[in-house]
């Protein structure tokens, strides 16, 4: 079989591109695309032989795509328009514009792709511009599946829930049974098949464990294997919260954080909480320990904003968190200070960042490329393992 012509549209630091390697598909990138020039310079230092189109997708004419005669897209269209804390502009946002281009020549390309994935936040299935998506797949005579998932459900500890559509040319069909509801887990297939029955809960957990990061942030004791009985609920902190946390740190089907994180950190320093935010964010922080089987997806603004942007490691492992939080209040801020620093706590590095979403161990940053800079390019980027495995089944034969 001829390797698959592949057109990726957004492409920033190209995770999809490393999903459609992960997935083994005899395939070639024969085009990414984007506009944002530090996202194209990691993209470039890592795919060097793939044609990189510097430039924006609405200005590429219809003859110039209809060259490249791809066999499939694969897009993250940008999420702003469509984020639930965002201004819900939806498809009069001039952000959305591209995309509504993408589905303009859709119908109009003199041969359309076999296969399309499409990855968005949480929200775009409820948007006009999920609407215009599936009117054109229907029109253009598409089968597709939609779905909502998020990392844990492939037993990593990272909540990253995301929308994600799979379409196919009706000529050939799904190895699955698809329905016109979002599913919330992987189809079964055969070759995809868990013996891991807990993971869909796993997948139900996080879905919860999403929609509140927006909503409400708390600081919780993670680690319950180690103190079963004693729960501290801190101020922000519902009941509910907690015991979620805990079910998630409890189940088994998902790995410890410990397995993503460097041995060895580069200045190491950069990465430990500054005391301002210590004592400004204490209560709203999102702490986890190296034993942990959970994390909160992590934004562009990490390392940089605090509250919702993302988890922090505890690496004073031994230090009981209960213990620092009680009567935190009526201290003074410099014995505040002394008791919060107890915990030794850091930043997730942007390597073990990339580690959860599962970009390969060569996969690098060049030099130039600052700490901010990395941790918002990895912000914006996609969980590759769930690429991987949807692109699997997009090309599973019935
Ligand atoms: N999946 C990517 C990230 C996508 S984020 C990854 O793995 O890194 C959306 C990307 O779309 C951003 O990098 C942004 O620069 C790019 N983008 C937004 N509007 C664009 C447009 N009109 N033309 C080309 N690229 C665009």
């Amino acid at each position: 079989m001829a390797p698959l012509r592949v057109l990726e549209l957004y492409s920033g630091i190209g995770g999809m591109h490393c999903g459609l390697t992960e997935s083994g598909v005899p395939a070639e990138v024969i085009a990414a695309v984007d506009v944002n020039t530090t996202a194209n310079e990691v993209y470039k230092y890592n795919f060097p032989k793939t044609p990189l189109w510097p430039k924006t997708i609405e200005g590429i004419p219809l003859k110039e795509l209809d060259a490249l005669s791809f066999d499939m897209i694969l897009m993250s269209p940008p999420c702003q328009p469509f984020t639930r804390i965002g201004l819900q502009g939806d498809v009069s946002d001039p952000r959305a514009k591209s995309f509504l281009y993408v589905l303009d020549i859709l119908p109009r390309l003199q041969k359309p792709p076999t296969y399309i994935l499409l990855e968005n936040v949480k929200g775009f299935e409820s948007s006009e511009a999920r609407e215009a998506m599936v009117t054109t797949l229907e029109k253009c005579g598409f089968r597709y599946q939609e779905l909502l998932l998020s990392p844990p459900c492939l037993g990593i500890p990272n909540s990253r829930l995301r929308y994600f559509l799979i379409a196919k040319l009706q000529k050939e069909p799904f190895a699955f049974q698809t329905t016109n509801k979002i599913l919330e887990e992987f189809p079964m297939i055969h070759s995809l098949e868990s013996d891991c029955s807990s993971t869909a809960q796993c997948l139900e957990g996080n879905l919860q464990a999403d929609v509140d990061q927006n909503n409400t942030i708390s600081s919780t004791p993670c680690g319950t294997e180690q103190c079963p009985q004693r729960t501290f609920l801190f101020k922000l902190e519902t009941a509910k919260d907690l015991k979620r946390k805990q079910s998630q740190n409890n189940d088994i089907c998902i790995r410890m954080l410990e397995e993503f994180l460097e041995e060895n950190i580069e200045g190491p320093s950069q990465y430990f909480l500054p005391p301002k935010s210590l004592l400004r964010y204490a209560l709203i922080l999102d702490i986890v320990k190296p034993t942990c089987r959970r994390s909160t997806c992590f934004t562009k603004g990490y390392g940089h904003y605090v509250e919702g942007t993302g988890s922090v490691l505890q690496t004073a492992t031994d230090v009981e968190i209960g213990s620092v939080y009680k009567s935190l209040e009526t201290l003074s801020e410099e014995e505040k200070l002394e008791k919060l620093s107890t915990l030794k706590m850091r930043y997730f590095t942007p390597r073990e960042i990339a580690n959860l979403h599962g970009f390969p161990p060569e996969f690098g940053f060049p030099d130039k490329i600052t700490t901010k800079q990395r941790y918002r390019l990895l912000g914006n980027s996609l969980n590759v393992h769930v690429v991987a495995n949807l692109i699997t089944i997009l090309l599973q034969l019935h």
